[in-house]
């Protein structure tokens, strides 16, 4: 199959990475301050080199172009927070040193070419710190298109069984999912138009991450009459793709106009939802570009659908302006 041995790495890469957060989360890690006043912890770090080490050895010509870097943690306040994430790193890989980590983490400093990984090592910081959903999001994308994205949500619910459940697809071979604590991978597919009980929509717990009330008015015009369901994280598109909502808005927050998207706050979830029968676009009906830069710059919003109301939403988004 192709891809299969990316989709197989991809997997076993975003595993260890989860099996490190939860971890951490079971801690309550305190959370440092990135430049850019978003918060990062000592998860976030250690995912991304645990993932990056492993892209490097099986794939030692891809980029990895990663949310994460080392900088801040090389400086001289926070070896205690190197020490920190070099030991979580240590219960999987025994002699790591944190010259290593430091590396590693930099792996992720690759640039978008005709064939990259992007990772977001945990999407939903803040909601991993409230103890809610985030995921472990890492694609492959080639020519500008993405060909493998894994999801990995350690703390979504999972039906008699422990929480965390994993979210894969390849390009043109179908999305499945698989509990994190182990089980065999089951194809996924969106809302069908007659299952009226799963008509529901997601969207950010984070009020300043959308655009909350027009969210809520263009979900109605589409259909869609409960309240919506607040998630952190790409775990909306494991949702999306598992058939539990119908549907995903992220419009642009009034408050960040000026706001534009990350590759890898949406690679692995965008294959993930269309390969599920789903369709994703931004507000403009524009496919994600994922070809030029880690900004989506000539994109603006999100909306993920079932593929069913998409036209219909984009239009109700027109007479509902910002
Ligand atoms: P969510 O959990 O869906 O709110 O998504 C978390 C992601 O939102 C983070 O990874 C950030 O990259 C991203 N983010 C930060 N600020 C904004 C903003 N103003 N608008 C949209 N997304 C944002
Ligand atoms: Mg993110």
């Amino acid at each position: 199959m192709a891809y299969d041995r990316e989709k197989q790495i991809a997997i076993e890469s975003a595993l260890a990475a989860a099996k490190l957060c939860e971890q951490v989360r079971g801690n309550i890690p305190p959370a440092m301050e990135k430049g850019d006043k978003s918060p990062v912890t000592i998860a976030d770090y250690g995912a991304q080199a645990l993932i990056c080490k492993v892209l490097a050895e099986a794939f030692p010509d891809d980029p990895v172009v990663g949310e994460e870097d080392a900088t801040d943690l090389q400086t001289p306040e926070m070896a205690e927070n190197l020490t920190k994430v070099t030991n979580y790193v240590k219960e999987q890989i025994t002699d790591a040193t944190p010259e290593q980590v430091v590396q590693w983490i930099n792996q992720g400093n690759g640039k978008v070419g005709p064939r990259y990984w992007t990772l977001d090592p945990i999407d939903g910081t803040k909601g991993f710190l409230r103890q809610d959903q985030y995921a472990v999001a890492l694609a492959l994308v080639e020519g500008g298109e993405v060909k493998v994205g894994v999801l990995a949500c350690p703390a979504m619910p999972v039906e008699n069984n422990k929480p965390g459940m994993l979210y894969v697809a390849v390009r043109g071979e179908g999305a499945a999912m698989m509990p994190i604590a182990g089980g065999e991978l089951t194809p996924i597919k969106v809302v069908q138009a007659d299952d009226t009980a799963n008509l529901r929509f997601v969207e950010s717990v984070e009020s300043s991450h959308g655009d909350q009330d027009r969210q809520n008015a263009v979900a109605k015009a589409a259909g869609i009459t409960e309240p919506s369901v607040r998630v952190d994280s790409q775990a909306k598109y494991g949702i999306v793709a598992s058939g539990k909502a119908a549907l995903y808005l992220r419009l642009p927050s009034p408050k960040s106009p000026n706001y534009r998207e990350n590759i890898w706050d949406h690679a692995a979830g965008a294959i993930v939802v269309e390969e599920a029968g789903g369709r994703v676009t931004d507000i403009n009906g524009k496919p994600l570009n994922f070809a030029d830069g880690s900004k989506m710059v000539d994109n603006r919003g999100v909306v993920v659908s079932n593929g069913i109301i998409h036209d219909q939403v984009l239009s109700a988004l027109q007479s509902f302006s910002s």
